[in-house]
């Protein structure tokens, strides 16, 4: 049945509140994705937890050869994701080392051997993953590939993609909603992919639409990427089951709320899941990696990061097996600049500032942006002047100075009355705020504070 483009694509899609920073993509939105390939001698980090969830047990040990895609970790959890090495080499060791959370996890050490393959080749998943074509096969099958292949949302959340999708009789979902806006400023990845690889990620779409038993797949591309809509507008055209929704360009419009409020107009309950209102939303890296894993049976052992910002001597976008330590990358992209001031573990809205360079790329790391000295506003934070704007800007509608003002005065309870849980931390307060207040700090700490409570309580 033809399908008119009216109904294939529609436009100024947005929600309520956010900000509009400055979007600073032109560092490396026109350079293409680059393949990196580690140096023999060097090291690669595998944290055996870089997703929400159980944490993997190893399943190597110190002295072991490894080939590219071996699984070195894995757990029975049924929220989990396996780990694969990104290299052939040596395992060195196993030990607890520096997480870009900022604690200490157990992690796979392997040294790069002296023969690499090329990228084309790897170690596949197992003959069951095998998957001719979106036709011959099942829900389960593909699930159960995404699972072995470690898959995890790229966009920084990294829920293992395999449980988002399984499904659920009491909560069916009718809408795969693939996340394209990055609407992070400065990052690139998903700009890229949507132009170099939109073929696969529109497979993966595809295939998660099937996993779920949904009936359509939605890409949502924010206006300012008009290179990344016309390449998905073309290769959709003649598949029923896509749509195109093009959103305004507004800050936090990728975060799942706000996207699924703005394109599909349904409200996720506080506390709820998308799955609450039938749908399940995917980024566009984990669309690709899905398409990888079930049609060339390749593990995720590989993701696309941007490294951006007036700090960094040559930005781009590049291809960086899992475990690539972010010395190593800053250094592949030519070193800091002099002015160098920050490096952040993804945006400038959402990207802690990394306490130290010898910590391992994850599966969830979008983007490293290195700020330079004249793009780090050193603000002094003073007394709020009850203006109102972190109010007014709250995409989730919340009271931020209330909340930081609990968090400040140690009074949990009241923070969690003003709903803290429901933040989702995109900075719009902080960025609003003229008194400098760096609410989210507060926001953020105040979480942890009640997370170690609840923890307390349930070791008594
Ligand atoms: S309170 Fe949370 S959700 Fe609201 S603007 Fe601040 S960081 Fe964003
Ligand atoms: S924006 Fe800053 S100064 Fe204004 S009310 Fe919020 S915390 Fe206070």
């Amino acid at each position: 049945m033809a399908v008119s483009t009216s109904e294939k694509v529609k436009g100024g899609f947005t929600f309520r509140r956010g900000v509009h920073p400055p979007h600073r993509k032109s560092f490396s939105e026109s350079r293409a994705i680059e393949q990196i390939q580690l140096p023999a001698g060097s090291e690669v980090v595998v944290p055996l937890s870089q997703h929400i969830g159980a944490p993997c047990s190893a399943t190597v040990e110190a002295k072991q050869q490894v080939v590219v895609g071996q699984e070195v970790g894995s757990s029975d959890a049924f929220v989990s994701a396996p780990v694969h090495s990104p290299v052939n080499g040596t395992v060195k060791e196993i030990a607890p080392l520096p997480h870009p959370s900022g604690r200490k996890v157990l992690s796979v050490v392997i040294t790069v051997g002296d023969e690499q393959p090329e990228p084309s080749i790897w170690r596949e998943l197992p003959e069951n993953c095998t998957i001719d074509s979106l036709e011959n096969t099942t829900s389960e099958q593909i699930v159960d590939t995404i699972r072995q292949a470690g898959i995890v949302g790229q966009g920084g959340a990294a829920f293992p993609t395999a449980v988002k999708l399984v499904q659920n009789q009491q909560k069916p979902v009718d809408t795969i909603l693939l996340n394209g806006c990055e609407c992070e400023p400065y990052l690139t990845s998903d700009q890229r992919l949507m132009i170099e690889a939109a073929g696969p990620m529109l497979l993966g779409l595809q295939l998660a639409v099937k996993a779920a038993g949904a009936q359509k797949g939605i890409i949502a591309i924010e206006d300012n990427k008009p290179d990344a809509i016309n390449t998905v507008f073309k290769l959709i055209k003649d598949i029923d089951n896509l749509q195109l929704a093009i959103c305004r360009t507004k800050y936090p419009q990728g975060g799942e709320r706000q996207l699924i409020n703005a394109v599909l107009g349904r409200v996720v309950p506080t506390g709820g899941l998308p799955l609450d209102v039938g749908v399940v939303v995917i980024n566009a890296g984990t669309a690709s990696a899905i398409a990888w894993a079930c049609i060339e049976k390749r593990p995720c052992y590989e993701r696309i990061v941007t490294v951006t910002g007036a700090g960094i001597k040559n930005p781009g976008n590049f291809r960086v097996p899992v475990g690539m330590m972010l010395s190593d990358l800053l250094e592949h992209c030519g070193g800091l600049t002099d002015d160098a001031e920050k490096v952040l573990l993804g945006g400038p809205m959402m990207g802690p500032a990394a306490a130290r360079l010898d910590l391992p790329i994850l599966k969830g790391t979008s983007g490293i942006t290195v700020l330079s000295k004249a793009e780090v506003v050193e603000n002094k934070e003073v007394a709020c002047i009850r203006c109102g704007r972190c109010v007014d800007h709250c995409p989730l509608n919340l009271v931020p100075t209330r909340i930081a003002h609990a968090v400040k005065a140690r009074d949990l309870e009241t923070a969690e009355d003003y709903d803290l849980a429901a933040c989702i931390e995109c900075g719009c307060c902080t960025y609003v705020c003229p008194s400098k207040i760096p609410l989210i700090q507060y926001l953020r700490s105040g979480k942890s504070m009640i997370a170690r409570k609840k923890q307390q309580v349930k070791s008594k």
